[in-house]
């Protein structure tokens, strides 16, 4: 955990709650390690509160089960995302749409319960979650694999499909990282022509394993002038602000620029070229339980997973360095059984 921005992540107890009927306790195995969680630790956009447990990209075993719990059973395999109640919960809100439903969003990490409990993530031996935001591991999936789906896989799955990628779309994905690399692999099994948009040429050779039909550099003036009214839909994956004009000019005409990562400072925008092609400036966060599950059920029919290196605990330190130097291909995974040595 970490006891403020600075003191990086030490070890520390903390208190699940007692299990309700309606709880499925798991003891975790694997947590991803989301750029997210480097950004909250760090409170680099300002909200975070301490002492504060990162991890939204849970897997594990269901060890026990509440009394009103019928869909999971102990020993199952599942997971769990970026959050852990909603509006729907409460009766206010719509599945489909309680990720989005701010008053009621309650985060898995770095946010407060609807009963006013903290919230701790999944960097952690267990965790205990209402059922109805607890998803199914498909059979076959890897663990450690998987665990980077329930943030990163469902963040790029929810706009691919909202956006219809497929056959006859040109999609590019701006950002090869945890995100971006997850995105290639759904928007190419979904028969979009994909093109990836990387600072350099050095991950090119992953770009085409990963199923990128074609590869640019952004630091080359040229792809901006060659790449001109190109593409339908553009996922920019990069938590730094960036020339959103610059990337504009490469939709053709209706295309959406789709903003996913979380930048720290504003930008600013051009209407001109918006108005002049109806184009559309986006941004979407996650998606909705029901939408994971689809995911996950997408992700096995196709093979897909991410890319991992396993760590364990104790070098969660450096892997937020390397992580925050962009030096991981492509997703840390923790492997929990680590923590308890
Ligand atoms: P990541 O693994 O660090 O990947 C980000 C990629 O962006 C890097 O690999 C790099 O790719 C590129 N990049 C980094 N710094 C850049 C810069 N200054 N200029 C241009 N490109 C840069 O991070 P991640 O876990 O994929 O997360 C990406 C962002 O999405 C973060 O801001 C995270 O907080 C956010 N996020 C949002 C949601 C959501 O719901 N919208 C969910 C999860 C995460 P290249 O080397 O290929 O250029
Ligand atoms: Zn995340």
């Amino acid at each position: 955990m970490a006891s403020s921005a600075t003191s990086g992540l030490q070890p520390g107890t903390i208190e699940r709650r007692e299990p309700g009927a309606d709880d499925v306790v798991i003891d975790i195995t694997h947590c991803g390690v989301c750029h997210t969680d480097l950004s909250q630790t760090r409170n680099e956009w300002g909200g975070s509160v301490y002492p504060l447990v990162p991890g939204h990209e849970i897997v594990g075993v269901v060890r026990a089960v509440g009394a009103a719990v019928r869909e999971f059973r102990v020993g199952e395999r599942v997971g769990v995302g970026t959050f852990v109640d909603g509006g729907h919960s409460l009766g206010v809100c719509a599945r489909e749409h309680e990720h989005r439903d701010h008053k009621h969003f309650v985060p898995t990490y770095n946010g407060k319960d609807h009963e006013g409990r903290p919230t701790y993530g999944g960097y952690a031996q267990s965790i205990v979650v209402k059922q109805g935001y607890v998803l199914h591991i498909p059979d076959g999936v890897p663990s450690d694999a998987a665990a980077p789906l329930l943030c990163a896989g469902i963040t790029m799955y929810s706009p691919l499909r909202h956006w219809k990628a497929g056959p006859g779309k040109k999609v590019a994905v701006v950002g090869l990282g945890g995100l971006g690399h997850i995105a290639v692999k759904m928007a190419h099994a979904m028969g979009a022509e994909v093109t990836v948009l990387s600072q350099s040429l050095s991950k090119q050779a992953d770009g085409a394993r990963l199923g990128a039909d074609h590869f640019h550099a952004t630091s080359d003036p040229e792809t901006f002038k060659k790449l001109a009214d190109t593409f339908d839909l553009i996922l920019v994956t990069v938590g730094a602000t960036l020339d959103w004009n610059a990337y504009i000019g490469l939709l053709r005409m209706d295309g959406a620029l789709v903003l996913l990562g979380i930048p720290s400072g504003p930008g600013s925008v051009d209407a001109f070229p918006l108005i002049a092609s109806r184009k559309t400036l986006s941004g979407s966060g996650v998606g909705s339980i029901p939408e994971c599950q689809e995911m996950l059920a997408f992700c096995a029919k196709h093979g897909i997973v991410s890319d991992i290196e396993t760590i364990p605990i104790q070098q969660i330190e450096s892997a937020f360095e390397r992580l925050a130097r962009g030096d991981v291909r492509y997703r840390f995974v923790i492997d929990m059984a680590s923590l308890g040595k």
